[in-house]
């Protein structure tokens, strides 16, 4: 008989991890707190309007190829590349930046800015290239299941990386290019890992490398939520039941077995295997009553930003913008090296504005335009009280009907607003932390909480704060990785 797993979340990392094991003959169930699948992949519908509610684009396509491979499936959503990637504006200018693909069009966008930047760019990437290649199998696609084989994984990644262990994203920019809006503009990949360039490493510089170069950004073919459309259907067909408005809130266990996960109105959800797609660190904390994840820990763990999130249903069509934008202001390393800790006003924040009914536009009525607007801000531990969060959105909205010379604020018809508290109470992210936990050299691989549990041998966790981090991709890759550990322990050639 199949074993069975349940699967606390329905977040991509639990329900790739849900595809993995169904192709291997898991008899799976999905557990989920929230009212429809997707966890923060999710979309939202409101007076006509759809918004993707947080991703709007991904990197590293192929690894929902390998999954796709995996489970032997037809490719259940429909993607494109993005060239241009962005745009991005400064306060103090007009002008907005093209963020092309081809270095030389590239080019031309600093022209009169930053001397010689094709130059300095193609060496930049050659070295942040190599870097990715050569920590891609070493480092982020294996469990490392002791600190030994993690110190040897490290080892073996060329030594003349080094220096970009040490020194941050921003220092190692600072080096090679002058101006601020280059600095500034090839940095932003550090907000993707829901951090700052100035307390980012050096080698996630590698971003600028998958964005620019190795594989580009993608978008959806009817909204990102068409991802989970496509694999909720397939896991459907293949008998795995969904259970929506559903919170885990306790546990059972025998010895070292988790014997059963228990709802928040008593119900008893039991299984050979279980699989936790909830932030593996909270849960530890929150459900399984670990010390080491105490709330008291976790505050002193480094969390990613959290996001402030608005919805606009806006009358008219926004010329001035593009499917993404960026609007960045003019003191950026202060602004970013004191939005985590609430030290800096968010009166002129900075933001990213999305607009995907330029892309679906079926996302608006017609004629009209549907925006996402995305500003990264201290979390919970820092900025408890969000009663000003109607202040700071208009703020927002005032700046860019500036930026872009359209009165949005006079042609709203539809606003949502997401703080971090509604962030926390929708989906259990820690502090209302976005992304899980930091990047830190000290947070990854086998530094980081495992996707393995330390005590109950049938409970395995996937998603952003287990390995291999953040990201839509690396969910695909972190379901890869426990269903790598999950096979292990069950190969019924070996028990
Ligand atoms: C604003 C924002 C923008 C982003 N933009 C991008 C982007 O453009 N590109 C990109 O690649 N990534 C982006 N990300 C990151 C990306 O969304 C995440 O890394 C990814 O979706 C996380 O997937 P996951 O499976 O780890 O977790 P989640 O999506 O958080 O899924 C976990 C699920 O578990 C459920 N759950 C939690 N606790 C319980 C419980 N006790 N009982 C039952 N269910 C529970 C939650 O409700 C949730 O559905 C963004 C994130 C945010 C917040």
């Amino acid at each position: 008989m199949a074993r069975k797993v349940v699967i606390v979340g329905t977040g991509l990392g639990g329900l790739s991890t849900a595809l993995r094991l169904t192709t291997l003959g898991f008899e799976v169930e999905m557990i989920e707190k929230y009212h429809q699948p997707g966890g923060r992949l999710n979309k939202l519908q409101h007076n006509g309007y759809t918004w993707d509610m947080a991703p709007t684009f991904f990197s590293m396509s192929y690894e929902f190829k390998e999954l796709i491979d995996f489970c032997g499936i037809e490719r259940p959503f429909d993607f494109f590349e993005l060239d241009p990637l962005y745009k991005v504006n400064f306060s103090n200018s007009k002008k907005f930046f093209t963020i092309h693909k081809d270095i030389h069009k590239l080019a031309r966008e600093f022209e009169g800015i930053e001397d010689d930047f094709a130059e300095k760019m193609y060496q930049y990437l050659e070295k942040t290239g190599k870097l990715f290649h050569d920590v891609e199998n070493r480092i982020v696609h294996r469990n490392f299941n002791s600190l030994l084989s993690y110190a040897l994984g490290l080892a073996s990644v060329p030594w003349g990386h080094a220096p970009l262990m040490v020194k941050s994203m921003w220092d190692e920019l600072n080096r090679r290019f002058t101006s601020y809006e280059v600095k500034v503009i090839f940095s932003l990949v550090a907000f993707f890992l829901g951090a700052t360039p100035f307390d980012t490493p050096a080698v996630y510089s590698i971003l600028t490398y998958t964005e620019l170069k190795h594989d580009g950004y993608h978008n959806v073919r009817g909204g990102m939520y068409k991802i989970v459309d496509g694999i909720v259907d397939i896991l459907s067909k293949r008998g795995v039941k969904f259970h929506y408005n559903t919170e885990i809130v306790d546990f059972k266990y025998t010895n070292r077995k988790l014997t059963g996960v228990i709802d928040q109105n008593g119900n008893i959800w039991g299984a050979d295997i279980f699989v936790v797609n909830a932030d593996a660190a909270w849960f530890r904390g929150a459900i399984l009553k670990r010390k080491a994840y105490s709330e008291n820990k976790l505050d002193r763990m480094k969390w990613t930003l959290a996001p402030f999130t608005v919805y606009l249903g806006v009358k008219g069509k926004i010329d001035g913008l593009s499917v993404h934008n960026y609007f960045l202001g003019t003191n950026f390393k202060e602004y970013s090296s004191k939005i985590f800790k609430n030290q800096v006003s968010l009166e002129k924040p900075y933001y990213y504005v999305n607009v995907p009914s330029k892309a679906n536009p079926e996302f608006a009525p017609d004629g009209n335009e549907s925006l996402f607007i995305l500003c990264p801000v201290p979390d919970l531990r820092y900025k408890p009280d969000w009663t000003d969060s109607n202040e700071l959105a208009q703020n927002i909205i005032v700046d860019l009907s500036e930026r872009v010379n359209y009165d949005i604020a006079g042609n709203v018809e539809t606003q949502i607003i997401y703080n971090p508290a509604h962030w926390q109470k929708m989906f259990n992210l820690y502090k209302g932390s976005g992304l899980g936990l930091a990047h830190d050299l000290n947070q990854i691989a086998y530094m980081r909480p495992h996707n393995t549990d330390e005590m109950f041998k049938n409970l395995f966790y996937v998603g952003s704060s287990t390995i291999p981090g953040t990201g839509l991709p690396m969910a695909v890759i972190s379901s890869k990785l426990t269903v790598e550990q999950i096979v292990k322990r069950y190969d019924d050639r070996k028990n």
